[in-house]
């Protein structure tokens, strides 16, 4: 994932398309629509997405990509992702409901990365056990929020985390234990690895289903109230962090402060409803969002001093993903996106 895509891939993808199915390692999408794949709805197209049929695809698929040094890129509900508009050339690995088991050992909790985060936290309350219920109202796959170790009320998955299993590059598995993940808040270790999360070992609590229920009724309806809910986007778009905070307040208090609500590119808009949040009424592209970004934050640094770090990923032509501040910070991505004329292969 790391070596830049040799050109000759784009050739062999068929190729590709073709042993992957005669190996029966999941389902192989050709030239795929990538507004399919993030919530944002925007996006080129990609050259191949394949959803491995089971952990053990997985470690097969990548092994299989290790050997032919074919570079790859991993993608769950898309939720935190957007992909560029040229499309992304190497292939993705789409891990969705397929990886979709959870195994209950009395308070140990064994679920698989293709999980859909809210059926997770209503079953463990139904089960009577405690500890996730912050998660209930996030639109995405396990896998994905052990990644980004995602959660709400300032809370991390990653605190109820013993242990996590991914397939390492070669396709080995490994099972790297809490203190080896470096979760941090909306981070973790794991995002440097370039691994596939294919599970996580919860530790939860026994609690009481009644008062659960009534826990993640108040979150989902303060959610309700506070989030656009009609429109494409990705959640907030910028992490909140602890000197903006204490100065000014959570990301959206600064970026109304400076008068960046509502504000617009194409069809990107910073949320009226909630400004950390940028929402597409339609036809935005990824460029767009990235200018979007770029103008919000560049408007709350000149505003308050506060260079704010995004939660959003955006993933490149070579499959390349990094949170949004980080591409934008980077003096050679910004001289070539300057130079390239913008290349929508979609619409
Ligand atoms: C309306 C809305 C509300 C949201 N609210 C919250 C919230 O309250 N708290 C919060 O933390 N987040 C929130 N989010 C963001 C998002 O839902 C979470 O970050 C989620 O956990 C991402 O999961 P995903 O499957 O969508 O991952 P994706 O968006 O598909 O991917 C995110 C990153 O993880 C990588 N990835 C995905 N799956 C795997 C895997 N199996 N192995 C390795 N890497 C993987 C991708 O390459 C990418 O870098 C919200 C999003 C929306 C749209």
């Amino acid at each position: 994932m790391t070596a830049p895509p040799s050109p000759r891939l784009i050739d062999d993808v068929a190729l590709i398309a073709a042993d992957i199915r005669r190996r029966a390692l999941g389902e192989v999408r050709l030239d795929a629509d990538l507004r399919d794949y993030s919530r944002w709805r925007c996006g080129g197209r990609a050259a191949l997405v394949v959803a491995p049929r089971d952990k053990r695809s997985v470690s097969r698929l990548l092994a299989y990509f290790r050997q032919r040094s074919i570079p790859w890129a991993v993608v769950g509900e898309g939720s935190n992702l957007f992909f560029d508009d040229a499309g992304v050339q190497v292939p993705l690995v789409h891990v969705g409901p397929q990886l979709g088991a959870v195994r209950v050992d009395g308070t140990l909790v064994r679920v698989d990365a293709g999980v859909w985060v809210p059926g997770l936290a209503l079953k463990m309350m139904r089960g009577g056990l405690g500890g996730i219920e912050h998660i209930v109202g996030i639109p995405g796959t396990f896998g994905g929020l052990v990644l980004m170790n995602g959660g709400s009320l300032r809370r991390g998955v990653g605190e109820n985390i013993v242990e996590v299993e991914v397939a390492e590059q070669d396709g080995s598995v490994r099972r790297p234990r809490h203190s080896e993940c470096g979760f941090a808040y909306r981070r973790s270790a794991l995002q440097q690895r370039n691994c596939i999360v294919l599970g996580a070992t919860l530790q939860l609590t026994p609690g009481n289903c009644a008062a659960m229920r009534r826990h993640m009724l108040e979150i989902m309806a303060s959610r309700r109230r506070r989030f656009p809910r009609d429109l494409p986007n990705c959640g907030s778009v910028f992490v909140s962090d602890p000197a903006l905070y204490a100065s000014i307040g959570p990301p959206g208090a600064a970026i109304e402060l400076a008068k960046q609500k509502g504000a617009r590119e194409g069809d990107a808009m910073v949320s009226p409803k909630h400004a950390n949040f940028i929402v597409n009424l339609g036809n935005a592209c990824s460029a767009d969002i990235i200018t979007l970004i770029r103008r919000v934050r560049e408007a709350v640094a000149v505003r308050s001093g506060h260079h704010m770090r995004c939660e959003v990923r955006f993933m490149n032509f070579a499959g390349e993903v990094r949170e949004v501040h980080e591409w934008l910070e980077d003096p050679a991505w910004r001289e070539q996106r300057s130079d390239e004329p913008r290349r929508v292969l979609n619409g």
